[in-house]
């Protein structure tokens, strides 16, 4: 499997929720399937629970994973772990993908690498990390129903965390080096105006306290260096997120974000190069969107081989099983 010798239709890069839907679907297709990820689930593994996938109640992030990577399994597709990609080139008939463990040649490549959060880098947040530590307000502020807990933020992203956490912590702190509030006057009013807010603004985070769980953050003015423990039940960090794009400019066209720019299709600016999920610049980044990207991908991945070998390409998969079922009934 490690060898430029043997040739994959396609090479996802990634194994979150959006490589994991396009093995899915490449596999499903008879695609030879090769997926290269640093882990598996990405970004799913740092939250306990995923509760707005459709049809699902409640998941663990990890078991979702597994689950995709089976079904994807099931269809043939290959992973390869520990993996990280750090360069594709360009050759005859396809790309060479270049990681720390091998290379490897792919007709197409689907690059699903996410987002990481920007972390805090201060004690304890490794360690609490999903044991409530977050870095998804929209995710997982719902958790902290009426208990204490801090939004640590910056400008926009910041504002719109503390004014959802706001809506279900008791008390919700907004922490943030920055002395005022950026964003929207009747975002900013909404959030001055709710009694269980308190703001520090020109704090940074000393540290975050706790066994096994939060129990705590411990906040530094930034002028008088005074310190604060604040006792809380969980730590949201919204300090945005790191693209590690680098690595593809001047193959694929990035925007000023450093994101990969698709089209409707999952197409990116090189022929035979796809990228789905929140590596993208998709705008909703949600593990739902993320899927439907690697499907996209996938099956644009497929028809792309379909027509380099001369073959119309094909909508979608469903078509052929909706035809054996027509013929059953008919029988
Ligand atoms: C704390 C938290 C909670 C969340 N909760 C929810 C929620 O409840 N509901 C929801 O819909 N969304 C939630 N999200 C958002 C959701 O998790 C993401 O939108 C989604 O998982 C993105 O999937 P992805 O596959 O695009 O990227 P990722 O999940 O980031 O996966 C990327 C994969 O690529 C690998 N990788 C990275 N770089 C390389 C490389 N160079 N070479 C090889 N492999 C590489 C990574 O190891 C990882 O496996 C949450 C996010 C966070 C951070």
């Amino acid at each position: 499997m490690n060898g430029v010798n043997e040739t994959w239709d396609t090479i996802i890069v990634g194994a979150g929720i959006a490589g994991l839907s396009a093995a899915l679907y490449a596999s499903r297709q008879r695609l030879k399937t090769l997926v290269l990820s640093k882990d598996l689930g990405g970004q799913l593994t740092l939250t306990e629970l995923i509760e707005n996938y459709p049809g699902i109640d409640a998941v663990s992030g990890l078991s979702l994973a597994r689950k995709v990577e089976s079904q994807a399994k099931k269809f043939g597709a290959k992973f390869v772990y520990d993996e990280e990609v750090v360069e594709i080139e360009r050759v005859q008939d396809g790309f060479i993908v270049k990681g720390i463990l091998g290379e490897y040649k792919g007709t197409t490549v689907i690059l699903a690498f996410g987002k990481t959060p920007r972390e805090l880098n201060v004690p304890g947040e490794k360690e609490l990390k999903g044991k409530g530590v977050s870095y998804c307000a929209i995710c997982d502020a719902a958790f902290f129903k009426d208990q204490p807990a801090v939004i640590v933020g910056e400008g926009e992203p910041g504002l719109e965390a503390i004014e959802l956490l706001s809506k279900y912590a008791k008390p919700a702190y907004y922490v943030s080096r920055s002395r005022t509030l950026v964003g929207e006057d009747s975002i900013i009013k909404e959030v001055m105006q709710r009694p269980n807010v308190t703001l520090y603004l020109g704090y940074e985070v000393v540290r975050i306290i706790g066994n096994n769980k939060v129990e705590g953050i411990v906040v530094r003015n930034l002028e008088s260096k005074e310190e604060v423990t604040l006792s809380v039940n969980g730590v949201i960090i919204e300090m945005g997120y790191v693209l590690k794009t680098d690595f593809l400019k001047g193959l694929v066209k990035l925007n000023e974000k450093g994101e990969i720019v698709i089209d409707r299709e999952g197409r990116t600016s090189v022929e035979g190069i796809f990228a789905a999920g929140d590596v993208t610049d998709s705008k909703y980044k949600q593990a739902v969107v993320a899927a439907a990207e690697g499907v996209i991908a996938a099956l644009s991945a497929y028809n792309y081989i379909r027509e380099k070998k001369g073959l119309p390409p094909v909508n979608v998969d469903w078509k052929a099983e909706k035809k054996k079922t027509t013929v059953s009934l008919r029988l």
